[in-house]
């Protein structure tokens, strides 16, 4: 009896215990499945994040480049690529090693030690200038522990530019005004000095003061235009204009000037229309027009013409068959007070603006200016208006 007891015990027991493995092997299974699709959905997710990450600084302005605490670069983004021409892996490179420019290495070394960020400045060297701020700072961790170093930079090159555009600009605006206002001054001090009891004397030097006096007038409303065009604050107030009837108001205008030259001026201009500023698209022609006859040989022609081109847009030129403009300066006409013969220029009275003026008048049009000369055989500027002012 107790022997039978005690067997159905045992059996009892194995049997709890094999009910019991099953279900603990079942449970630990469905833990180590639940663990594993955890571990998956974090790598994904970390996956995920990494590439988050890399679109976010591939798609920054500014390059990006991050080291570890032994200045092997970590990161590097597509600004920062471009920016200096590398195409290669630069992951595990040193700055040196990656771009071979030491004066990175000693801002490096200050950035370790400075608690603020450093801002810098370095010039590439190549062909052309470039310029790049760099600002760099030391990364730490939340116990103070240094992680590494980030590096951002901007680029300056067109700021630079910029700015030496505009100390050149008022570098030869204050020139160009003091040219006509000292010879203002020295006739003045002259007549004061006595000249003036010569009446002769005095009517001349006087019409040399009217004279500068204009010129600084004229170069003043230039400046004032200039400035107006390339700020943009100059609106164009479109209207349908003929162009025949356009150029023959500039030809009446400038007859009296082409008649001190015997220079012949004819209209050969079809009768064009454009939707256009009338007093801008003046302002060209008359510009063009009065270089031509300025520039032209005496007794010379100077021709207003024009066509529909295929694409529908105008092209108008001007044309002289003066001594023309040597191949280098054709180019550089175009620019604020580039001159190719400076005196002819003053003696005629130029402020070094006429053609400045014209091409920003054109390109507020979405027009075009170009010019072709031959030495010796003439000069043709064109400007072409595109098909939609038409
Ligand atoms: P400027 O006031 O000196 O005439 P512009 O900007 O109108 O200034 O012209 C720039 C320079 O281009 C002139 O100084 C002159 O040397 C040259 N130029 C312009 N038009 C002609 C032309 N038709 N023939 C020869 N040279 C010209």
């Amino acid at each position: 009896m107790w022997a039978f007891l005690f067997i159905l015990a045992l059996t009892a027991l194995a049997g709890l215990h094999f009910w019991w493995r099953g279900k603990f092997r079942a449970q630990a299974e469905q833990l180590a499945a639940e663990i594993d699709s955890f571990k998956r959905r974090q790598q994904q997710t970390s996956m995920d994040a990494q590439a988050q990450q890399k679109v976010l600084f591939d798609s920054m302005l500014e390059g990006l480049l991050l080291l570890d605490r032994n200045r092997k670069i970590y990161l590097a983004n597509r600004t920062f690529k471009n920016l200096f021409g590398v195409k290669a892996e630069l992951r595990g490179k040193t700055v040196v090693e990656a771009l071979r420019l030491h004066e990175l290495d000693e801002l490096l070394q200050r950035a370790e030690t400075e608690k603020q960020v450093l801002d810098y400045e370095i010039k590439l060297p190549g062909l052309t200038d470039r310029w790049l701020q760099v600002n760099a700072a030391s990364i730490t961790n939340a116990a103070g522990e240094r992680e590494g170093t980030i590096l951002v930079f901007h680029d300056l090159t067109r700021l630079k530019q910029l700015e030496r555009q505009r100390e050149e600009f008022v570098a030869n605006v204050s020139h160009e005004l003091r040219t006509p206002l000292s010879l203002i001054k020295g006739y003045v001090e002259t007549l004061l000095d006595g000249a003036k009891d010569n009446p002769e004397v005095a009517e001349r030097f006087l019409k040399t003061i009217e004279r500068n006096a204009n010129r600084l007038d004229l170069l003043i409303q230039d400046l004032l235009t200039i400035s107006a065009l390339e700020s943009g604050r100059m609106k164009l107030d479109l209207a349908p204009v003929n162009l025949h009837a356009l150029a023959d108001r500039v030809l009446t205008f400038l007859h009296g000037k082409a008649e001190n030259k015997n220079t012949t001026l004819v209209n050969a201009l079809p009768e064009l229309v454009v939707n256009g500023d009338v007093n801008r698209l003046d302002q060209v022609l008359a510009n063009l027009v009065d270089n031509a006859i300025k520039y032209g040989r005496a007794e010379g022609t100077v021709t207003v013409g024009g066509k529909k081109l295929d694409d529908g847009a105008l092209e108008i030129f001007v044309r002289d068959d003066g001594p023309g403009i040597p191949p280098e300066a054709l180019d550089r006409v175009f620019e604020r007070f580039y001159r190719v013969d400076k005196a002819r220029s003053r003696d005629q009275g130029g402020t070094g603006l006429g053609l400045a003026i014209v091409k920003h008048i054109v390109q507020a049009h979405d027009g075009e200016v170009r010019c072709e000369s031959e030495l010796g055989k003439g000069t043709t500027f064109y400007f072409m208006l595109p098909a939609g002012l038409n």
